[in-house]
């Protein structure tokens, strides 16, 4: 008799986990983890800064190539960089919220979500003059509660198709590199770091290194950089 409410148990606690663990699950609300399969189209994503000696020699890789991307901050290192966050915003790259903290958000309650957010979102309004309409939450990790502040501030909310490790410093250039050349495809919103949710001034210069042979592996084999603009709703 104890088997069935047992199995239910674990059905529900494997449905929380699926909920909180994966980036695009839909069951704490919609999330995007892929654009459209019809076209050869990418997006670039950069999480985690700005962060000075990454997020500018990306800047200038993007403008040189004349590519759109997604910069996913933190409200506090956006407070320390503020003029950083102020060049990507010229540049006209979509800008979304990644908390204040980097905090996992999964075990949050309402109030502390609602926090990181919205002071993030303020931060960033204040710095760049323009409102963020993005998030993307910290490792992926979700409850309920980051559905209704997400909600609340009319985001559009992203996971992400693959990451490469690129924040691992043991993975060199040439192997973010070719990771992502071997996991391209139709639609991909690829996972990149400009920073460290932790240390503002983590080193990000295997990525930097990394950014002019993606970009020009992905264009040989077809593709073109979409913005993550055109998939906000
Ligand atoms: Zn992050």
């Amino acid at each position: 008799m104890l088997l069935l409410p047992l199995a239910a148990t674990g059905a529900v606690l494997g449905a929380w986990a699926y909920g909180t663990y994966e980036p695009n699950s839909p069951l704490f609300g919609r999330v995007i983890g892929r654009g459209s399969r019809a076209g050869r189209v990418v997006y670039l994503t950069f999480d985690d800064g700005p962060n000075p000696a990454a997020t500018e020699p990306i800047l200038e890789t993007l403008a040189t190539e004349g590519i759109p991307a997604a910069f996913f901050m933190v409200g506090e290192h956006v407070r320390r960089f503020p003029g950083v966050g102020r060049r990507v915003a010229a540049a006209g790259h979509e800008i979304g919220n990644h908390t204040l903290r980097h905090r996992k958000l999964h075990f949050a309650g309402p109030a502390r979500i609602r926090e990181e957010l919205e002071r993030t979102h303020a931060l960033i309004v204040e710095t760049t003059g323009r409102a963020p309409r993005a998030f993307r939450a910290p490792h992926g990790y979700r409850n309920p509660f980051v559905a209704r502040a997400t909600r609340r501030l009319g985001y559009t909310v992203f996971g992400w198709t693959f990451g490469v490790w690129d924040s691992d410093p043991r993975v060199a250039a040439e192997e973010i590199r070719r990771r992502v050349r071997a996991r391209l495809r139709p639609g991909a919103i690829v996972l990149l770091h400009d920073g460290d949710g932790y240390d503002p001034r983590g080193d990000r210069s295997r990525t930097v290194a990394a950014l002019p042979g993606i970009i020009a592996d992905a264009r040989a084999a077809g593709y073109t950089f979409g913005s993550l603009t055109e998939l906000v709703a």
